[in-house]
């Protein structure tokens, strides 16, 4: 307590410290309060969720604005209305004993005449997601015009979700000469224009280093075939009975699906993606913190709102297109100073996207091994002969002991000991009794030893022809008639592609191409000398070089995505049909054509962003 009141907080708001049981200030407060309170200027942040940042800004707000004045005087801009309400609630409690505070929340999804009477009343404080904000500002119910605090929180991902229209337009009803206060768990170019335009000489404040994970986390991955995934999950779920996570996936659908299965395997899991109402959102949200659901199954839009302190374990069931991406997920655990395990499980092709990882958080993952179903009945044992023992004993059952002494009388000690467990243990035994071993062995990223088996094709269609990479992929496996992980590097350029296989199948690709024709157009491949350097099996150049930072999904996915086009939650979460991707069989449109028949189809289908984001039935707002 000492210690935040040599920050400089005045003695309301050590009470309110102090209820809170917050004992000692975090790396970020102690680096950002001093600053904020001694003198009115801009400030940059980095620093990652769960890091205490809400307070970091919030009490130095709090401190500042005068709360005898019902004039808004703060604005905290947040990406997702989950988020929103959460630092309502954490300023609420900072202020507690402030008297006539009135700190209101602002977002989309719900009524807007109840904010408006709200914001009436006098709101000092503002917390507010950009697109409801952006639209009362325009109808008049709310005036910003004299705010001296402006909060961009978590600026990184209200960028990425295209708020950057919106954060200007809201910025430019606002005083020229306020003090701006930009948090982000990232620096992203996109997040240091922002600071150089709209702010002056901020002081800088790093916690940790830019873009690195917490030093909480610890990271892992497992090397599995792509078809075992699935079983991977649950073994990783069932070696961890106390397991409470976040599982990532990529697209909508396999969040669905993935969580569906979890169920009917008899998991407590569930869903949270953008096709859920945001009354379905609130209720698995409820279940997760309540501990009903122990495996939250989520894309990474519908994740950002995620709130929850305790997560133990985060499962990247399939890897995120950017590596940022994986930062923040990791960021899920490993929240306010307790540890947490960040899980990757990978297919061969995926392995080397591991190395890149690294270098971005600067933490090293550790090979993991899937553990053996031996392995998974031992934990599951102890852990129940554990729950026994810790379990107290209601003497409710006293009256039933004599009868069931009756029934039990011949057995020993042993004998009931072994019976009691075998109805856990038989479960899982009958489970596990003839599992394989799910580990495969896979390089990591030799580049030397990636080219020495490997082929790399070029192929005379591209985007033009409306491939991106997963689909050209998913074109060429299923006319190759070879699995996920055989066909790989696939770099989709504008009018022609790479991709690799290994030299194994060099005779069959060459043979099936050699007389490939399309609706009248000759498809050729031709054996590349360029090996696809980077290694990745994502259409982009190498460093980017060729590509958006939404990454060169050609034109079904990057080039749908502008920046600031306020098309919020498209950030990977495709919605990939299994159905009409494969290829040229389910297509009706022909390469001649202007206007590829499929297009619209295809894209609509594999790429339709999750415009639901975090709730309300509009797009593009929160
Ligand atoms: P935040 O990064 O602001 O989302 O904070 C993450 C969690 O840490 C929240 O539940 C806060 O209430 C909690 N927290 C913030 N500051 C402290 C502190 N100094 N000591 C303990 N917990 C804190």
């Amino acid at each position: 307590m000492t210690k935040f009141k040599s920050l400089g907080l005045n003695d309301t708001l050590l009470q309110a410290i102090t209820d809170l049981g917050f004992e000692t200030p975090s790396e970020v407060q102690e680096k950002t309060i001093p600053i904020l309170l001694e003198k009115d200027t801009d400030l940059v942040a980095l620093a990652q969720t769960g890091t205490g940042k809400t307070a970091a800004f919030g009490f130095p707000m709090l401190q500042k604005i005068d709360i005898k004045s019902r004039t808004t005087q703060g604005l905290i801009l947040s990406p997702t209305r989950e988020l929103c309400l959460q630092i309502t609630n954490e300023m609420k409690n900072y202020g507690k004993h402030e008297k006539g505070l009135n700190v209101v929340a602002i977002y989309g999804g719900a009524s807007i005449s109840d904010q408006a009477r709200a914001i009436k009343k006098g709101a000092q404080v503002i917390v507010a997601t950009p697109g409801r904000m952006k639209d009362m500002i325009s109808r008049n119910m709310i005036d910003i015009s004299k705010i001296e605090y402006c909060v961009l929180d978590e600026a990184d991902e209200m960028l990425n979700m295209g708020f950057y229209e919106d954060i200007t337009e809201i910025l430019s009803y606002s005083p020229g000469d306020k003090s701006t206060w930009l948090f982000s768990a990232t620096m992203p170019r996109e997040v240091a224009t922002i600071a150089k335009k709209f702010m002056h000489n901020p002081v800088e404040v790093t916690v940790g280093s830019a873009n690195v994970g917490s030093s909480q986390v610890s990271h892992e991955y497992y090397l599995v075939n792509a078809r075992d995934r699935y079983s991977a999950l649950k073994r990783l779920a069932d070696a961890q009975p106390d397991i409470f996570s976040v599982v990532f996936c990529r697209t909508k659908r396999d969040t669905q699906k993935v969580a569906e299965q979890l169920i009917q395997d008899g998991y407590n899991a569930g869903a949270i993606h953008g096709d859920l109402s945001q009354n379905q959102r609130d209720m698995v949200m409820r279940s997760f913190r309540n501990r009903q659901i122990q495996m939250l199954v989520a894309t990474d839009v519908a994740a950002r709102g995620i709130d929850v302190d305790d997560i133990t374990h985060v499962i990247n069931y399939q890897l995120p297109d950017e590596i940022e991406t994986y930062t923040h997920r990791s960021g899920r655990t490993g929240r306010a100073g307790k540890t947490g395990i960040s899980m990757v499980i990978v297919s061969k092709s995926e392995v080397r996207k591991i190395s890149s990882i690294e270098k971005k958080i600067q933490k090293k993952f550790e090979k993991k091994d899937i553990p053996s179903g031996d392995q998974i009945c031992e934990v599951q044992l102890y852990h129940l002969a554990n729950n026994i023992a810790k379990t107290e004993i209601n003497h409710e059952i006293d009256i039933h002991l004599p009868k069931l002494n009756e029934v039990l009388e011949d057995f020993s000690k042993e004998e009931l000991i072994k019976k009691f467990f075998s109805v856990e243990f038989t479960r899982f035994n009958n489970y596990y009794k003839k599992s394989k071993d799910l580990n495969v062995e896979g390089r990591r990223s030799n580049y030397e030893e990636d080219q020495k088996d490997s082929t790399r094709y070029f192929i005379n269609i591209g985007a033009k022809d409306d491939f991106d990479w997963m689909t050209m992929k998913d074109f060429l496996k299923d006319l190759l008639n070879l699995g996920k992980d055989d066909v790989y590097k696939v770099d989709v350029k504008d009018s022609f592609s790479f991709f690799n296989t290994d030299d194994k199948h060099q005779e069959l690709v060459l043979s099936v191409f050699s007389e490939f024709q399309l609706e009248g157009r000759r498809v050729s491949v031709e054996i590349s000398k360029d090996k696809g350097r980077d290694g990745r099996s994502g259409g982009r150049g190498r460093g980017g070089r060729d590509r958006g930072r939404g990454g060169d999904r050609s034109r079904s996915g990057g080039g749908d995505r502008r920046r600031g086009d306020h098309d919020r939650g498209d950030k990977g979460e495709r919605d990939r049909g299994s159905s009409d991707r494969g290829g040229f069989k389910k297509r009706s449109g022909g390469f001649g054509d202007d206007k590829p028949k499929f297009s619209g189809k295809r894209r609509g289908r594999s790429d339709k962003p999750d415009s639901k984001g975090t709730g309300g039935k509009r797009r593009r707002r929160v």
